[in-house]
Parts: structure tokens; C-alpha cells; sequence
């Protein structure tokens, strides 16, 4: 029998990677990390972080880290992009901390990277190269995962389970017998910052998440402590080159898709910025995520989805945590290790799928659906709100 293994190999330091690295550390696990880009920068932009996944940064040690660098949001609060009027309320801040027993955060994504890489680097039995590809895996008989790759000066690495953090383009997918791929939703964000206290900042308040709605997109705005600016998201239909971030994409069509919006809003596109746009692609959460060879999927590259729940990097923060405990307390099977984390993982991943999927739905409603939505939001208390994400966010990677 294939024994779990105590040495990993993780490919991708992304926040899943990263993470993953952390996690099985804590375990007891040898483990080397290789990243593609020969330095890490993450691009101007901002995360939220649920306690979901605040919870388990703090057990990693790393949630100290990120505290004086991030906001704590006091709501969330809808908002009609036509009228500015008021739809709902969700409550966070202190309140957060109190119903999900961890804080709810807003951060740049280098702050987090940043974190996370400082608390690889105190860990001895973690190895991080830069600059290193994973492009070819090969199994031999004695349960060894070899990754083959390029410009780490090691071509060919020798693990126990290579653990495939590499995003939703990832190659590790490619050597997971039944794994799903990836497509392009037909959606994509645009990005871009203001400053807090411009008159562009108006109707964007610095205490909070704002998420404006309207049948052609919505935006979110939510401040972040680094560089003292509200990160702006705009989703909507549409397609740009994939790979990266699109610097100076044409804006016409969030010109047009705001045209209407309340002239405070309407004036982004044009007025804030630069503007960058980046294609939402998702992975069918239904797909195989491990092969009891020695690979597992975590992450974007198991299961990207779209963004409307903002849970795809606390998915892949859960994936990393439940991963590392499967693989320490069944330590004697790795392929049974791998099938209870797919079978733990599953149902959670799939409702957090269908919590965006019914997001998208509801806040690019129009018409009937629009007002029927408007009504049922005007009912619910902020407290019920609130209760309603507890599956969500009160989730605590216990096993
Ligand atoms: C507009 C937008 C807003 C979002 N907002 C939120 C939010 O508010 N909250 C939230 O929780 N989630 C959010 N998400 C989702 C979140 O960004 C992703 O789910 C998360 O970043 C995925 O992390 P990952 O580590 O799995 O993948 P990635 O971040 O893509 O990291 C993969 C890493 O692997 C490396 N790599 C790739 N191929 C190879 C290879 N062959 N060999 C070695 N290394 C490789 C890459 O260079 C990269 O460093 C948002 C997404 C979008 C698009």
C-alpha cells in the first residue's frame, strides 16, 4: 500500500500554494514549493478575506501579520447603481468577529502574498524556488511523483504527492485522470483604484464593501489600507486575451454598460483608472481533483468559479488546511487520503459554486426579478443577513 508521504512537492505559489506550504509544514511534511514567476508580485489589487479563511490564517500564523495591513469592513451594503438607494445591510466588522468567531478583512493581494511568503520563510522544512515551470509529471512503481520542469536548476524533482496549486491555466490538471477543464465563463472584471478622499470617492464610502447593482454589471468598492485607495471590481459579459491582467484595456464597454448608472458611478470608467481587464475563466467543480498515483488539485486549478461570492482564494485557503490534515491523520494511505479529500471538499465547494452562481442571478437582475429581489432584500433584517452565510462563513476546517 502507498503510504501518505512526508515529502511534497507544490506547484504554484499563489495563495493556495503558499498556503498549502504552511499547512503541511505544520504537519510535520518536507516541503518544496516551485513557482513559475521568478518573483512574486501580485498586481494592484484587492481581496476580501471572509473568516472562513481568516480563521485558518490564524492558525498558520499568519493572520497577526496581515491585521495591521488590512481594513475590517463594517458592512456590506447593496446598493441600486441607478438611484444609490439602499438595499441591504450585512453587517461585519465587530459583528463579524462576534457571529463567525474571526474578522473579515479587506487587503491588497501583495499584502497577503507577502504574509504568506514571510511565514514560509521562517519555516526550515519549507524550500520555495522561483523560476521554476512545472511542465511534465511522471509515476513509477515505488510511489514516486517525479515533476519535470524547467529554470529551477533541478529539472526533475522526486515527491510523495505533487499538490497542484498552479491556477486555473494549470498543467498539473492535465496528469489528473478525470480532472475537468477550464472555459471561459463569457464574463470579465475590470479593475482599477481611486483615491479615498477624491471627489470620485463620493458615493464610496472607506468603511465599507459597496457592491452596486444593475443588469449590465456590478462594481464593488472596498477600501484598502495599502496606498490608502478604494479597490474598484466591475463584472460584467465580455472576453479579454487570457494569462494576465490586460493594462489599458479599451473601456468603451464599461462606458456603455454604466451609461445609465447614477453620474457619480458613471464617471469611473472614464475618470478613474487606469483600468485593467482580466477574463473569468472557471473549472466544473464536478471534475477529479486527485489520482491516487500522487496528485492532488487545490484551488483554482481544482475548481476556479467565478467571482459574485468573492470565496474563490478562501476556497482555496479551506482546500490547503483540509488537504494537509487528510494527509497527517491517515498516514498510512495516500490514495484514501486523497479520496477523503475530495469527498470532504466536494459538497462544500459546489455550494459556495451555486452561492455566486445565485449572486450573479440576483444582483444583474432586471424588471420583475429586479423588484421582487428589491422586496425580499427590504424584509430581511440585517441579522438574517447575516445568519444566512453562517454554512459560509462560520465554517471551520475541523475534520
Ligand atoms: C476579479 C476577481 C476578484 C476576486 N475577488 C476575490 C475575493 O474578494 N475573495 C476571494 O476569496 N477570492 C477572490 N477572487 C478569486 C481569487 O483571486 C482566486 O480564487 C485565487 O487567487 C486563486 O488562488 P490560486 O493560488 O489557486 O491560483 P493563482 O492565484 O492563479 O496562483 C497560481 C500560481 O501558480 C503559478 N503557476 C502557474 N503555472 C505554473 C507552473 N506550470 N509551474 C509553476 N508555477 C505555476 C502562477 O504563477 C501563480 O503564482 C477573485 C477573482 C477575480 C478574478
Amino acid at each position: 500500500m502507498k503510504k501518505t508521504p512526508r515529502r511534497v512537492l507544490i506547484a504554484g505559489a499563489g495563495i493556495a500554494g503558499l498556503t498549502a506550504a504552511l499547512a503541511f509544514a505544520r504537519e510535520g511534511f518536507e516541503t518544496t514549493v516551485i513557482e513559475r514567476a521568478a518573483r512574486l508580485t501580485e498586481i494592484g489589487a484587492g481581496l476580501q478575506l471572509s473568516p472562513n479563511a481568516t480563521r485558518i490564517l490564524f492558525r498558520l500564523g499568519v493572520l497577526d501579520r496581515l491585521l495591521p495591513v488590512s481594513t475590517q469592513p463594517r458592512a456590506v451594503m447593496l446598493r441600486d447603481a441607478v438611484t444609490l438607494a439602499l438595499l441591504a445591510e450585512v453587517p461585519l466588522g465587530a459583528e463579524a468577529e462576534r457571529r463567525w468567531k474571526a474578522p473579515y478583512l479587506v487587503l491588497h493581494r501583495a499584502d497577503l502574498q507577502a504574509a504568506l511568503v514571510d511565514a514560509v520563510k521562517e519555516r526550515p522544512n519549507i524550500h520555495l524556488m522561483l523560476g521554476a515551470t512545472l511542465e511534465h509529471v511522471a509515476f513509477d512503481e515505488e510511489g514516486t511523483v517525479t515533476a519535470i520542469g524547467t529554470g529551477s536548476g533541478n529539472s526533475e524533482l522526486r515527491s510523495h504527492l505533487l499538490i497542484g496549486a498552479d491556477g486555473v491555466w494549470s498543467v498539473a490538471r492535465h496528469f489528473v485522470a478525470g480532472a475537468a477543464r477550464s472555459r471561459s465563463s463569457g464574463k470579465m472584471a475590470w479593475r482599477a483604484t481611486v483615491e479615498s478622499g477624491s471627489p470620485l470617492a463620493a458615493v464610496l464610502p472607506a468603511d465599507s464593501v459597496s457592491a452596486f447593482l444593475h443588469p449590465a454589471a456590478h462594481l464593488i468598492a472596498y477600501p484598502m489600507k495599502a496606498g490608502g485607495g478604494i479597490n474598484l471590481a466591475a463584472l460584467m459579459k465580455g472576453d479579454v486575451p487570457s494569462g494576465s491582467w490586460s493594462a489599458r484595456p479599451d473601456t468603451r464597454p464599461l462606458t456603455q454598460a454604466t451609461a445609465n448608472w447614477a453620474p457619480a458611478l458613471a464617471c469611473l470608467p472614464e475618470k478613474a483608472g487606469p483600468w485593467t481587464a482580466w477574463p473569468i475563466h472557471t473549472v466544473d467543480p464536478s471534475g477529479r481533483w486527485t489520482d491516487g498515483r500522487g496528485i492532488a488539485l487545490i484551488g483554482d486549478a481544482a475548481h476556479a468559479m467565478t467571482p459574485f461570492a468573492a470565496q474563490g482564494a478562501a476556497m482555496a485557503i479551506e482546500d490547503a488546511a483540509v488537504l494537509a490534515s487528510v494527509a497527517a491523520t491517515v498516514p498510512d494511505d495516500l490514495p484514501q487520503a486523497l479520496v477523503r479529500y475530495e469527498t470532504l471538499r466536494r459538497p462544500r465547494i459546489r455550494r459556495a459554486a451555486r452561492r455566486g452562481a445565485f449572486n450573479h442571478f440576483a444582483w444583474h437582475a432586471s424588471g420583475p426579478i429586479a423588484l421582487a429581489r428589491n422586496l425580499v432584500l427590504k424584509t430581511r433584517s440585517p441579522e438574517k443577513l447575516a445568519a444566512d452565510l453562517d454554512w459560509l462563513y462560520g465554517w471551520g476546517a475541523e475534520i
